[in-house]
């Protein structure tokens, strides 16, 4: 009895899923292969498929099909961050082989946010119109469970890989099991035997971590040192049909690398300007590169304590580590801090990093001109980098080498997609192929960052508003608008709070009132004061209500406050001040 039902009921769902259309009227189409822009076109989807596209006027729509108006909107295929990692959650804490923060956060309580946080970075990405994201560098732990997130209509296509290979292990990583990034192999056999354990947990690819020079060797003598083991893995994954990834950022390392059947460049060159050979060699080869411009900087600018963000990034990063990015205004630990700042603005950190951006980007020109596949990605889940919202600051990094804004496209989508030789099934809205897709309020053409105007996204098929897929909390409110103080970014500031917001003194004495006042108030506070920092001591979330007790360094003043913010409608409409 019971098993009729169930039969009964799963032909009602499948044949419900059938119908299952949208049809999204009179849209402008981007087709990232050709160049084009096609204007007035429907594009039909069934269930998770692209399964028609004509001219509008061609169309009938069925009576209870979904329309969505594309009128005046730009149609585009989903976004591919080729260079990503799940283990890394972006904020101060998150590498501690870079800075070693662990007395105050330790890196057991970062790997359990990586895991725990997990539906909410996939949303994330969505959210921001990435469709497809892979995964460089992973750990057991990842690799087992993307499994739950293949049939869930708010995570990207998720293409990933094990833990590094790699023949040196910054100590903290050491014997962490299942959650260690890292597989250390010495010998050519530990480097067989890593690409074979990796086998049963069915990775998409094998990653090298290539590093030259952490032996006490020079960099070339490293390299080459290790390139039998290198050689030996490379040849284990291709054996197995698996494409091999690689991390080299010299020219050595990556020349090697490619010789001897790399794959994927997963960074750029940052040491010298490409030479003719190198470039035939990759065209040669068919390797493909994956530019990460911003990771560096993210760094070095975090410690030094003169990070930028956009108002993009202020409204569309995890707020919670976007906020740890400012730590080091108030660590206790100033010996350290100082130690980091000095070193980042030191000249000739400075130098070295405007040089190594610089090669990068002249690169990037050189390999994009010769046809060598650029595949655009971030290095999101490092210090400073964060998950989604940092791909916007890639993309104009990339504009400044030279790329055009088609070819940039093309690097975001098709290219991405033909890493793993997937092309047949993403990167382009063409019939038969994956519904993902971005609705853009602009055209990504006229200005890359027009990507960043989406109406709607469609993933699998389903079709959400951004707002929709990840919902702000309280807390999250609260969050950005103490970020963006601190970045003194009056409009990202502003963002949370509704139009009409009352600021009291508490418990009732109205201060003023409405977004305009407020505006006047801050903008000319921000101006102003030199050395502003508000740190959060304590925060209790109650409902609709976040309480949060402040350390304001003011000028030379440092103010101990409390911030009541009522939360109404998802922006906040009351704060009460007690100090
Ligand atoms: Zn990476």
């Amino acid at each position: 009895m019971k098993n009729k039902y169930l039969l009964v009921f799963t032909f009602l769902i499948s044949s419900f899923t059938i119908l299952a259309q949208t049809y999204i009227t009179n849209v402008t189409v981007t087709d990232v292969e050709k160049q084009e822009l096609i204007p007035n076109q429907t594009v039909v989807i069934t269930n998770d498929l692209i399964s028609d596209i004509q001219k509008s006027t061609k169309i009938k729509i069925p009576e209870n099909a979904t329309i969505i108006d594309g009128t005046a909107k730009y149609l585009v295929p989903g976004l591919v961050d080729a260079h990503i990692h799940f283990f890394q959650n972006g904020g101060l804490y998150t590498r501690p082989d870079a800075i070693d923060l662990q007395k105050y956060r330790s890196y057991n309580q970062e790997i359990t946010l990586a895991k725990s946080d997990m539906e909410a970075k996939l949303r994330r990405y969505i959210q921001n119109g990435i469709t497809t994201v892979i995964d460089v560098g992973a750990n057991y732990h990842f690799l087992k469970q993307r499994k739950d997130f293949n049939d869930k209509i708010f995570s990207p296509t998720i293409f990933i890989t094990g833990p590094l290979l790699t023949t040196y292990e910054p100590k903290v990583y050491e014997n962490l099991g299942e959650d260690e990034p890292f597989t250390l192999t010495k010998t050519i056999e530990d480097g067989i035997n890593g690409v074979k354990q990796q086998l049963q947990y069915n990775p998409d690819f094998i990653k090298i971590w290539y590093i030259a020079g952490a032996d006490g060797l020079s960099i070339e003598g490293s390299a080459r040192k290790n390139l039998p083991i290198i050689k030996a893995i490379i040849d284990e994954a291709h054996k197995n049909n698996l494409k091999i990834a690689v991390h080299a950022t010299q020219r050595i390392t990556a020349q090697l690398a490619v010789e001897n059947g790399a794959d994927f460049l997963v960074h750029s060159v940052d040491d010298e300007i490409l030479k003719d050979d190198f470039v035939q060699l990759m065209k040669k080869n068919k390797t493909i590169l994956c530019p990460t411009l911003i990771v560096h900087r993210g760094y070095i600018n975090t410690f030094g304590q003169k990070l930028l963000m956009s108002n993009y990034e202020l409204q569309k990063a995890d707020p919670f580590q976007l906020g740890t990015l400012l730590d080091l205004k108030h660590l206790s630990d100033t010996l350290l801090v100082e130690n980091y700042k000095s070193y980042a603005n030191s000249q000739k950190t400075v130098l070295d990093l405007k040089k190594s951006d610089s090669i990068s980007i002249v690169n990037l020109k050189i390999l994009s001109d010769a046809g060598v596949l650029i595949a655009t990605g971030t290095d999101a889940g490092n210090i400073g980098t964060l998950h989604a919202s940092s791909y916007l600051a890639e993309l104009k990094t990339m504009r400044k080498s030279g790329m055009s804004n088609w070819q940039i496209m093309q690097a975001s989508t098709i290219n991405g997609a033909k890493i793993f030789d997937r092309e047949n099934e993403l990167g382009t809205v063409s019939i038969g192929k994956k519904a993902n897709l971005i609705l853009l309020d602009a055209n990504p053409i006229e200005n890359i960052e027009n990507l960043s105007k989406i109406n709607t996204v469609i993933n699998k098929g389903a079709v959400f508003k951004p707002n929709e897929i990840l919902k702000d909390s309280p807390a999250d409110l609260a969050q950005r608008q103490l970020n963006a103080y601190n970045f003194r970014n009056i409009d990202a500031f502003l963002e949370p709070y509704a139009d009409d917001v009352e600021i009291y003194s508490y418990p009732n004495k109205l201060l003023y009132k409405g977004k305009e006042m407020m505006r006047k108030q801050y903008l000319e506070m921000f101006e102003k004061t030199p050395n502003l920092h508000c740190e959060l001591k304590e925060r209790i979330v109650q409902s609709n209500i976040v309480i949060d007790k402040e350390r304001v360094q003011f000028g030379k003043e440092i103010i101990e406050a409390v911030a009541i913010y009522h939360i109404e409608r998802n922006k906040i409409k009351k704060v009460y001040f007690i100090q």
